[in-house]
C-alpha cells in the first residue's frame, strides 16, 4: 500500500476501475476552475458568467477527489479549466499532488494551460514534479491572437513559454484550426514550435456552450489541415495512440510530431481510458454525452470516503460505449456545457 494514501483508498482493495465494455480508466482531467483571463472565442462569450464559489470544488475537495481516483488506479492526472493557473493557491494542490508522484502511485501530472501566467509558475510546477504541459496557442499574429482570445497579449505567452522550457518543462502546443482566421499560418506554426523543440496538436473547433458566432463559420476538418501540411512537407505516420482523440505524423523536414484531434470522429472510443471531472465536481464520463455523477455530493454528505468511492466505481459502470456529436444541428449546440466547465 501507498504511505500516502489512506487504507480506504489502498490500490486493489477494489481493483482498478474497469468499465462494462472491459477499458481501464487510468486517465483523469480535472477542471479546478471555470474562470479564464482570457475569452477565446470559441470556448467563452464576452460576457460569461462564472459560477458562485461556493459551487466550486475546494482545494481541499479536489485533492481528495484526485486522491480517491489514484487509489484506484488512476495513473495520469491533467489539470485544466477554465485556466487552471488564474485559480488562487492552485499551486498548492500541485504540491499536494505531487505526493502521489513520489510515492510512485501516479505516473504523470500535467496541465493543460493558455501559458499567460506561465513565467510565474513554471519553476514552481517543475518542482512539482511536472514534466511536461500543453500551451493552448492559435496564432503567432499578436493582432489576431488579440482578436481570437478577446484580450491576449501574445508577449506574454511567449514569456510563459519561455519560462517553461527554462524551467525544463517539455511544451506541446494545442492549435485549434480555425477556417478564415488562422489557417493560413498553418505551416507557419509547424516551423516556429519544432524549430523550438515543441510538438504541435491541431484541434477541431466542437460544438460545445453557447457563443456568440455560428461555429460551422468556422469548422475547418482537420483533413483539410492536413493535406496543406502534406502539400508543404513530406509527412509520415507514426503509430503513437495515448488512448485518445489524437492521431500523430512525424514531418521530415523538422523532425517533430504533429498531431490532430477530431474528437467529432468516433474512431476513438474503443480506446477510451478517460474521464473528467468538471469544477463544481460532476463527473463526465463521456466529453460528448449529458450524463455526469456527482462527486461533489458525495463528498459534502459524508466525511469518509467510502460513499465517495462507491459514487465513483457507480459512474465508471455507466461509462457509454461512445460519444454523440452532431456539429450539422446549427441551431444550438450539440452540449450545452462549455468545455472551461468541462475541462478541455
Ligand atoms: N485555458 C486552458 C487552455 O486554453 O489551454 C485550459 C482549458 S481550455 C478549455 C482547453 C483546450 O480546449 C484549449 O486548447 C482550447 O483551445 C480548447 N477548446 C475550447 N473550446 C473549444 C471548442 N469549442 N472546440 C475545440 N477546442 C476547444
Ligand atoms: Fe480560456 Fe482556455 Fe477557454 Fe481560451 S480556451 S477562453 S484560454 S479556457
Amino acid at each position: 500500500m501507498h504511505p500516502d494514501l489512506p487504507s480506504s483508498l489502498a490500490p486493489g482493495r477494489r481493483g482498478g476501475l474497469v468499465d462494462p465494455f472491459g477499458r481501464r480508466v487510468t486517465y483523469l482531467r480535472v477542471s479546478v476552475t471555470d474562470r479564464c483571463d482570457l475569452r477565446c472565442v470559441y470556448c467563452m462569450s464576452e460576457d460569461m458568467a462564472f459560477l458562485p464559489k461556493r459551487d466550486l470544488l475546494t482545494l481541499e475537495e479536489l485533492d481528495r477527489v484526485c486522491s480517491a481516483f489514484v487509489g484506484r488506479g488512476v495513473r495520469k492526472l491533467r489539470v485544466t479549466g477554465g485556466e487552471p493557473l488564474v485559480r488562487r493557491d492552485v499551486m498548492g494542490l500541485f504540491r499536494s499532488l505531487s505526493r502521489h508522484l513520489a510515492s510512485g502511485a501516479l505516473d504523470e501530472l500535467t496541465l493543460t494551460t493558455n501559458g499567460t501566467l506561465l513565467d510565474r509558475f513554471a519553476p514552481d510546477l517543475a518542482a512539482c514534479g511536472v514534466r511536461r504541459l500543453n500551451v493552448s496557442l492559435d496564432s503567432l499574429d499578436p493582432e489576431r491572437f488579440r482578436r481570437i482570445t478577446r484580450r491576449g497579449d501574445l508577449a506574454q505567452v511567449m514569456r510563459g513559454l519561455d519560462a517553461a522550457q527554462a524551467a525544463g518543462l517539455a511544451v506541446k502546443i494545442n492549435a485549434v484550426a480555425l477556417k478564415g482566421v488562422n489557417d493560413d499560418e498553418i505551416e507557419t506554426m509547424v516551423t516556429w514550435a519544432h524549430g523550438r523543440g515543441m510538438d504541435l496538436t491541431f484541434i477541431e473547433v466542437m460544438p460545445l456552450g453557447e457563443v456568440e458566432r455560428d461555429r460551422m463559420d468556422q469548422f475547418m476538418p482537420l483533413t483539410a489541415v492536413r493535406a496543406r501540411l502534406a502539400s508543404a512537407f513530406t509527412l509520415s505516420e507514426l503509430p503513437d495512440r495515448t488512448g485518445g482523440p489524437a492521431r500523430y505524423v512525424r514531418v521530415a523536414e523538422t523532425g517533430g510530431r504533429v498531431g490532430f484531434i477530431t474528437p467529432l470522429t468516433h474512431n476513438f472510443c474503443e480506446s477510451c481510458n478517460r474521464v473528467r471531472l468538471t469544477c463544481t465536481g460532476q463527473l463526465f464520463m463521456c466529453l460528448g454525452q449529458e450524463d455526469a455523477a456527482d462527486l461533489r455530493a458525495a463528498m459534502r454528505t459524508s466525511e469518509g470516503d467510502e460513499k465517495l468511492l462507491a459514487a465513483i466505481d457507480e459512474a465508471i459502470s455507466r461509462k457509454p460505449k461512445g460519444h454523440d456529436f452532431v456539429i450539422a444541428r446549427r441551431a444550438a449546440p450539440a452540449l450545452s456545457r462549455h468545455m472551461s466547465v468541462t475541462g478541455g
